[in-house]
């Protein structure tokens, strides 16, 4: 089993990197090179606007190149729930900027010539225990009529159309959803990004920000500073750089994944015949799909822990077994990857991009950005450019997590705090 994750794997690496010192001035100078950094450095650059995207590492290899695979639409959060707390339309907003974020993706994909498997394949969300499935058929009652009319309740006796497996009992179906290979679309928006001029510079960490006059700052780097005009920070749930703000509001929290040798088409049609993604109610739950050359990729929180390779190969032992208990035809089948990366969770797991003492910010997805992160590059470059109306996160307010100032302590705590709510619901 390959301790790596599938989609860097069997993807071609960028290799369009800048090299050399850093010196001199940019109009926007981007502070991660994941989807956010690199789809705001590919709007600035088709612009005509000088841009760089400083890495601390290698391009989409966080969160973006380490991810589930899923492009869903629409909140993961309770529709009505989000209505009570933050009023109809502002929910039915947020909702809608998830299904633009779907159709950003495909739009960039297309016309950048991404060859990336794009598929608008639909998710569906599964009951995982009978009392779910009254939750989820009240909820989508409210959503189907007020935000989504294009999602479907699947009821119990019809769900083995769907996933073949005797673990759920019903779920509801989003159509706009979508899929990608994860790892080809990252490599493919970083050559678009060099091919329209932006500067890309891997292995190279943000260490040192020094605001000069409003949104105008110099940036330091061990290759050297750079003074831009304009500074995005695109960081997700970074532990490293000047980003104390951004760390007291975000928890990184391990998320995990395993992906079995490519399956038979009769197995694959047995277990998803309609090969959508799929989604469970639990708190603690799974995700998966059929990756485009046929194999199961099925992920979850397993354990609330963070990501490293020992961490990683516990967790996916718990989604291994977990995976037999849903699906038992995969008895006999291999798992040949198993990898894990960090989330940036919020407090209300929504997220958030603004302007903070001249810096602007786009992150927060709470382990539900694969497109949203896509987007909202686009629409951070836009605000850039004079556009304040095109940020739909704008005025979600963020107050710090109390007594969060970097790693989290508390995670063990919340985890058993789940898990035993997930028993009790
Ligand atoms: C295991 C897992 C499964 C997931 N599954 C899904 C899914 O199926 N669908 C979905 O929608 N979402 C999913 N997500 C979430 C999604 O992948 C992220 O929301 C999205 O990729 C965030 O992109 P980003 O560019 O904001 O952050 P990232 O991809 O994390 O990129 C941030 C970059 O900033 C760099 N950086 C940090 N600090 C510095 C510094 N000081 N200087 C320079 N660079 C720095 C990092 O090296 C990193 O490359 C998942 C996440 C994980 C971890």
């Amino acid at each position: 089993m390959k301790l790596l994750p599938y989609w860097q794997d069997t993807a071609t690496p960028f290799a369009g990197g800048a090299s050399g010192p850093l010196e001199g001035k940019v109009d926007v100078a981007i502070i991660g090179g994941g989807f956010t950094g690199l789809s705001a450095a590919l709007a600035l650059a088709k612009r005509g606007a000088s841009v760089v995207v400083l890495e601390a590492a290698r391009v989409a290899a966080a969160a973006s190149g380490r991810n589930g695979g899923h492009l869903n639409n629409g909140l993961a959060h309770d529709f009505p729930s989000v209505a009570a707390s933050l009023g109809m339309e502002r929910a039915r907003a947020l909702y809608h900027a998830f299904n633009d974020a779907v159709d950003s993706v495909e739009r960039i994909v297309t016309e950048e010539g991404i060859a990336c498997d794009f598929r608008r394949c639909g998710k569906i969300k599964l009951a995982a225990k009978p009392e779910h499935f009254g939750k989820l058929a009240a909820s989508f009652e409210v959503l189907h009529r007020e935000a989504d009319p294009e999602t479907a309740l699947i009821p119990r006796e019809r769900i083995r159309e769907e996933v073949g497996s005797d673990l759920y009992h019903g779920g509801v179906v989003y159509n706009r959803s979508a899929q990608m290979h994860m790892g080809r679309f990252g490599a493919g928006l970083a050559d678009a990004v060099a091919r329209h001029g932006g500067r890309i510079f891997e292995e190279t960490p943000v260490t040192g920000l020094t605001r000069l006059q409003g949104r105008r700052h110099r940036v330091a780097t061990p290759r050297g500073s750079i003074e831009a005009e304009q500074v995005l920070v695109a960081t997700g749930p970074s532990q490293n750089g000047p980003f104390g703000f951004f760390r007291r509001r975000i928890v990184a929290v391990g998320s995990f994944i395993i992906a079995t040798e490519p399956l038979p088409k009769a197995t694959l049609d047995a277990i998803m015949p309609t090969r959508r993604n799929a989604t469970t109610s639990r708190i603690i739950g799974h995700y998966f799909r059929i990756s485009p050359d046929d194999r199961l990729i099925f992920g979850g929180r397993a354990r609330f822990a963070m990501s490293n390779p020992t961490s990683d190969r516990k967790s996916g032992e718990i989604l291994d077994a977990n995976m037999r208990t849903a699906f038992p035809q995969l008895r006999d089948t291999r798992v040949e990857y198993c990898w894990g990366g960090l989330v940036d969770m919020t407090a209300d797991r929504l997220p958030r991009a603004g302007e903070h003492e001249g810096l602007l910010y786009a992150m927060g997805y709470s382990g539900h950005g694969a497109q949203m992160s896509v987007h909202m590059g686009q629409c951070m470059a836009a605000v850039m450019g004079g556009q304040d109306a095109a940020n739909p996160l704008h005025g979600l307010d963020w107050p710090w997590v109390p007594g969060h100032f970097g790693p989290a302590w508390f995670l063990p705590l919340v985890g058993a705090y789940f898990s035993l709510k997930d028993k009790m619901q």
